[in-house]
């Protein structure tokens, strides 16, 4: 039978209330549980493929092709299971479903109401593709009082008078601001918060208290007292120098002995945190630095980019080496003279991205990599546009360009029209709907022997998450080898150029997929190990 944690969040939003779940995810797994975690967001969109990386952050794809919150990100590196479609909604897919369901006349004779039937929706949401899960963890996407996230805690609120109160916790996030002038932690956000709870009907058991400095016993007592929790499930969550000491951090504050308390399960064995803390002592005593320029377009928000900062750190851990990240914004380089910026970095990688803007940037970028023999990453859009890079200057392609930026007769990456995904034939349309049409998701990639992502990979066979629209050109094969290009992996059709590397080159490697999205601090990915390790070489020899 699974139970369920449900965590909301007060006072203020960007509470870390993701790395929290991920966190107590990982401290129950590492109890022997099995867990499963989950997002639900109250914007209306259906998910977060169509919003701007600058407002919302990244979105995260799962295996199975959906585009989720950057939460889930997070909740996979930590637990290392893989999210599915499942795992995260929106009020916008559970609105359409209802209104789906009230045009096919499900609730014939019915007024159509947000009670019962939008919160009758969330709940068979959270319930739904459970498969023998211990826990399963919701994390309510916003701010409490917030009018969109009301359905929400409605439904979690029945849910626990359906599931029974001994299978259903509720925890809240919330902060304790430091007022300078009184010189204290101030705990009224919290009480107003925890109130605003309980006109919903939710009284949470236990309090997560985020605050800058450690939270007298007065303080703490005051929280119980006000907020109707015991004292030792007033904990405290203080800031901390990396996201992977999180889980340390809250055990030794006894947050998920108090869960399992709860739940009436044993609190001993105590959990194994070795891996975790040896993980944080490999981040603070490195044993040298390496410097990454990341040319990209969202560097506004550096949370577009989340995974991708993520998986550069993994990289630099695994070789004990600390990784500064310069963020370069591409539009840089389309002045003059400005390819200093990149004198002295170890490596340059440019990321995924979408649209003209900045891209004759990017490709400098590329070229200055290409020429001066520093390791290149080139990540989705950055494999694109490097292969663009090599068909003007080295392919005899000199208009070379991407049908992304309007049609051309020299479009050396185009928009494929039909694929295979596994024996299913997907079509696409070139006016279609721009949400969930890209070719989205896990596919696989056949590596060619003898080449360097072979080795790096260590096998033939490998499967990578996708988030494109266009492809690389199959048809100018010979004008691409032309320029130098080696096509390393393939779709195992043989039509969908996967990866690309240069063999006159330390390290230059292009990828159509996005590695970061599966790099873990347990389990770094090969690919981002292999740039560090490059970059690491490069450092050395000047
Ligand atoms: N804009 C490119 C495409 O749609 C690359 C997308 C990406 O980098 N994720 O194919």
């Amino acid at each position: 039978m699974t139970r369920f944690i449900f965590i909301t969040g007060g006072v203020v939003s960007s509470l870390g209330k993701g790395i929290a779940s991920a966190a107590l995810g990982t401290l129950l797994q590492a109890r022997g549980y099995k867990v499963r975690l989950r997002k639900l967001d109250p914007y209306l969109n259906v998910d977060p493929g169509t919003m701007s990386p600058t407002q919302h952050g990244e979105v995260f794809v799962t295996d199975d092709g959906a585009e989720t919150d950057l939460d889930l990100g997070h909740y996979e590196r930590f637990t290392g299971v893989s999210s599915r479609q499942s795992d995260n909604v929106t009020s916008g897919r559970i609105y359409s479903t209802v209104i789906a369901k009230e045009r096919h006349g499900d609730y014939l004779g019915g007024t159509v109401q947000v009670i019962p039937h939008v919160t009758d929706e969330i709940k068979d949401f959270i319930r739904a593709d459970l498969h023998g899960e211990d826990f399963c963890l919701c994390e309510i996407g916003g701010t409490v009082g917030d009018i969109e996230s009301l359905p929400f805690l409605e439904a979690i609120r029945q849910l626990r008078n359906e599931e029974g109160t001994e299978n259903c916790l509720f925890i809240h996030v919330t902060l304790l601001p430091f007022m300078k002038s009184a010189g204290e932690l101030k705990t009224k956000p919290t009480q107003h918060s925890v109130k605003e709870l309980l006109s919903v009907g939710i009284q949470p058991e236990i309090l997560l208290c985020r605050a800058e400095r450690s939270i007298p016993e007065n303080e703490r007592k005051k929280i119980a007292l006000f907020c109707n929790v015991k004292l030792e499930c007033v904990i405290e969550a203080l800031d901390v120098e990396t996201i992977y000491n999180v889980p340390v951090k809250y055990h030794e504050q006894g947050f998920d002995e108090e869960v399992v308390k709860y739940f009436k399960l044993p609190t001993e064995p105590k959990p194994n945190l070795k891996p975790w803390m040896d993980i944080v002592k490999r981040i603070r005593e490195p044993e040298g630095e390496v410097t990454i320029a990341i040319v990209g377009k969202y560097t506004s928000l550096l949370d577009s980019y989340k995974s991708l900062s993520e998986a550069l750190t993994h990289g630099g851990t695994a070789n004990n080496v600390k990784v500064n990240l310069k963020w370069l914004d591409s539009q840089v380089f389309e002045t003059p003279d400005a390819m200093h910026h990149l004198e002295g970095v170890d490596g340059i990688l440019v990321p995924g991205g979408f649209g003209e803007r900045g891209t004759e940037g990017k490709i400098k970028a590329a070229q200055f990599a290409r020429e001066n023999k520093i390791p290149y990453f080139g990540i989705c859009f950055g494999m694109q546009l490097a292969v663009i890079e090599a068909a003007r200057n080295l392919g005899g392609v000199p208009k070379a360009t991407s049908s992304e930026f309007g049609p051309s007769d020299h479009a050396v990456i185009g928009l494929m029209t039909e694929w295979t995904k596994g024996d299913q034939l997907e079509v696409r349309k070139s006016n279609g709907d721009l949400g969930g049409t890209m070719r989205l998701g896990a596919y696989p990639c056949k590596l060619a022997k003898g080449t360097k992502v072979y080795e790096i990979y260590g096998t033939e066979l490998i499967h990578e998450r996708h988030r494109h629209r266009y492809e690389v050109n199959i048809t100018y094969r010979p004008q691409f080898e032309k320029a130098g290009l080696v096509f390393a992996g393939m779709s195992p059709d043989g039509q969908l150029p996967e990866i690309v590397e240069r063999r006159d080159h330390p390290w230059f490697i292009g990828v159509q997929f996005h590695p970061e999205l599966k790099s873990k601090p347990l389990d770094p990915h090969p690919l981002f190990k292999s740039f560090i390790a490059a970059a690491v070489q490069k450092s050395r020899l000047v």
